[in-house]
């Protein structure tokens, strides 16, 4: 039996991100994970660091949207029917947040987040050796109706408010910028410091070895209980067990399967997305990322050819993969970009951990000392890693930063039950 300060399990970007922040702090670190590193969501994003991504998804406009939302019509949402039973509580509360204080809270919340994504990144990206990574042509957002183009404008007032670069595009322009797409759209937002990343596996790889050369530890293997022995945690795996001071559970979508025992359970659904790889179109080029807004994919251009991702399929539980959500999208995939040929025999899926108000869980866990979370990135975990290593570091070595409070797991009483 052997023990560590400070043990991180999960070693995805967030459990990454945490083990580099407490090095930096001198702290021993030991990071788990039961498979190789960024084997599972981080790996397989769309890969933009999306410090414009400000606004919850919990909107007001989608309210209206609902009945086709749910009835499994509109394709950026696909809810898994037979985990309604689990997924209704999430479902109640997501609609309880739309309304418009809410909104604004989250979007002025998470934008505190965001505003230091970038340089963040661009600081690891540079000790790691990884800036060659980036693409920072900015991120393109794609309307295909002029109303969907009128009816967003509202949410414009919020990227100046809160510093982010966004050009408006009319169609002309749009066509202008990315000359080889396929269909004319109405117009378009560039969002011109929003970058992504060519490999956002590799990305997580560097940073990964970036730890290990400054003293991080690493072990493969699958943890299966956590338990407070003594003012100290016992982390046991099949045939390991390890001891540490203090613990934090990064492990994404998985999260709640160490903290049932303990009493706690975190408010995040699994909103499972997909992607599939092509190989670049013969003379065509996308120069940038572009997410189409009506239909909700991102068609990114990546170090091994184009990478297609889609919204989200809503479930509770493990259950196969729904290929039709992808599927259903491809020919309007191909409409937006001519793709090449396949190059994955079957699409991945990944697993993001959805709170109902779109707000990450960072923070300790306060009636177990010791314990601390960060996890519920929805969509931003790639982009907010470097932040949240930083937050709970600080949390780690008693020095808590104030930005870290409005998301504390335990923030209020509706976003986190315990039986
Ligand atoms: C299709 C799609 C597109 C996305 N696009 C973007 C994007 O463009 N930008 C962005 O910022 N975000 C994006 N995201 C979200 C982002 O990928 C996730 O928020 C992020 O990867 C979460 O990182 P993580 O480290 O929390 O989880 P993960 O990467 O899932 O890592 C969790 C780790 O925990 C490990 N683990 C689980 N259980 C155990 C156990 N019992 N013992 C040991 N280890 C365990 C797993 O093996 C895994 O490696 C996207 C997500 C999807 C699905």
């Amino acid at each position: 039996m052997s023990s560590q300060q400070v043990i991180v399990i999960g070693a995805g970007i967030v459990g990454i991100c945490i083990a580099l922040s407490l090095r930096k702090r001198d702290r021993d670190v030991l990071l788990i994970d039961r498979l190789p590193p960024a084997s599972e969501t981080s790996y397989g994003n769309a890969g933009v660091i999306c410090n414009s991504g400000i606004h919850p998804l919990a909107d007001p406009e989608l309210l209206s949207q609902a009945p086709k939302l749910l009835a499994n019509l509109d394709p950026r949402f696909l809810l898994n029917y037979s985990d309604l039973p689990w997924l209704a509580t999430w479902l109640m509360r997501f609609a309880r947040n739309c309304n418009r204080t809410t909104f604004e809270q989250c979007t002025s919340q998470v934008a505190t987040l965001t505003a230091d994504a970038l340089p963040r990144h661009l600081n690891l990206m540079k000790q790691a050796g990884a800036l060659d990574l980036l693409n920072d042509t900015g991120w393109l957002k794609l309307f295909r109706s002029t109303s969907r183009l009128s009816s967003s404008r509202k949410l414009l007032s919020d990227y100046q408010h809160f510093g982010v670069t966004c050009e408006v595009l009319d169609g002309t322009e749009v066509r202008d910028l990315e000359p080889d797409l396929g269909i004319d759209y109405a117009g378009g937002w560039w969002l011109k410091n929003t970058p992504s990343v060519l490999d956002p596996g590799l990305l997580c790889q560097n940073y990964f070895d970036l730890l290990i050369s400054q003293g991080g530890h690493f072990e493969q293997c699958e943890i299966e209980s956590i338990e407070p022995v003594d003012n100290n945690w016992r982390i046991s795996a099949k045939d390991s067990v390890l001891n540490a001071t203090k613990i934090v559970l990064a492990m994404g979508a998985w999260s709640n399967h160490l903290l049932k025992p303990l009493g706690v359970r975190l408010p995040f659904a699994l909103e499972r997305g997909y992607h599939m790889m092509f190989a670049y179109p013969e003379g065509k080029q996308l120069n940038r990322s572009v997410v189409d807004i009506e239909l909700g994919y991102v068609i990114t251009p990546m170090r091994d050819g184009l990478r297609t991702t889609t919204g989200s399929n809503l479930v509770a539980r493990e259950v196969p993969p729904k290929d039709r959500q992808l599927q259903t999208l491809l020919p309007h995939i191909r409409e937006t970009f001519p793709l090449g040929r396949p190059l994955l025999e079957k699409p991945w899926m990944g697993r993001r951990a959805s709170t109902p108000d779109s707000q990450p869980l960072i923070g300790p866990i306060r009636r177990h000392p010791g314990l601390y979370v960060a996890t519920g990135h929805c969509h931003l975990g790639l982009t907010l890693g470097p932040i949240t290593g930083e937050l709970i570091a600080d949390e780690i070595c008693g020095q808590p930063n104030s930005l870290c409070k409005p998301f504390y797991p335990d923030r209020n009483s509706s976003t986190m039950h315990m039986p």
